[in-house]
């Protein structure tokens, strides 16, 4: 009985946070797909944390990828998305998700929202995201996806990255998903006390390497080079 009561007074509290894709009957064979992605792709690559694990998880991967490349979706593979852009591989999605440290509730800047992919995992993990995409109809595509799959604490604008989104500022945390040689002076402004920001850096057009940059209580900031990653260079000027 009292079983039956504590059921009742809880669902209704954790149901209605969760994105509407997630609150689906998991019927489809996805779900089994992306069971085998965490445990093929991230636990053996020493993904632990147990938010970024259930977002990787719940969120569709196939929905973000064209409709032409969908068998790809879950493979251990970046996959194209147009413009000359790509849906990083899953694993360093997971990867830059776990190591801003996701809690519910921080606040979250994403430089490059590309498919919309990263900034639905940050979310799914608990982060409110405000990503901003260089061309026009990404963010415009990203923008009606993340609406049509229920993620509602996720808001995009097109625009250039490399000024951040001083109205919002600060940030608990910001994730730069295109490369560059160095990271624009804005994003480090724009991240609060305590803040991590991780951002692929080194030359745009070959190799970088993942760089964590910490900002302490007292404003002082510390980085540091982490695995060797390969992503699309961060542009310049609106398209
Ligand atoms: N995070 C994306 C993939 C990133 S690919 C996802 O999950 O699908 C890098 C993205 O950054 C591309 O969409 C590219 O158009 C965008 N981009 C490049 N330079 C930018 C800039 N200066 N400001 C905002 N977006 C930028």
């Amino acid at each position: 009985m009292l079983y039956r009561q504590l059921l009742i007074v809880v669902a209704p509290l954790t149901f209605p946070v969760l994105p509407v894709a997630a609150q689906r009957p998991a019927a489809d064979s996805t779900r089994a797909e992306r069971e085998r992605l965490v445990s093929m792709q991230l636990l053996p690559r020493g993904i632990r944390d147990s938010a970024t694990l259930a977002a990787m998880h719940m969120v569709p991967r196939h929905e973000f990828v064209p409709a032409e490349a969908r068998g790809l979706a879950y493979e251990d593979t970046p996959v194209p998305i147009g413009r000359g852009q790509t849906i990083s591989q899953p694993y360093v999605v997971a990867l830059m998700t776990e190591l801003i440290r996701p809690r519910p509730g921080m606040r979250v800047l994403e430089v490059g929202t590309g498919s919309g992919y990263q900034a639905a995992v940050l979310a799914a993990a608990g982060a409110r995201v405000w990503s901003i995409e260089i061309f026009e109809a990404l963010a415009r595509e990203a923008k009606d996806r993340l609406r049509r799959l229920g993620f509602t604490n996720v808001f995009v604008r097109h625009g250039d990255g490399y000024a951040g989104w001083p109205e919002e500022a600060p940030f608990d945390a910001i994730v730069v998903t295109a490369g560059a040689d160095s990271i624009p002076p804005a994003l480090v402004e724009q991240l609060a006390p305590g803040g991590r920001l991780v951002m692929p850096v080194g030359d745009p057009y070959t190799d970088q390497r993942l760089v964590l940059l910490e900002k302490d209580a007292a404003g002082r900031i510390s980085s540091r080079e982490l695995e060797p990653v390969r992503f699309v260079p961060l542009l310049r000027g609106v398209r």
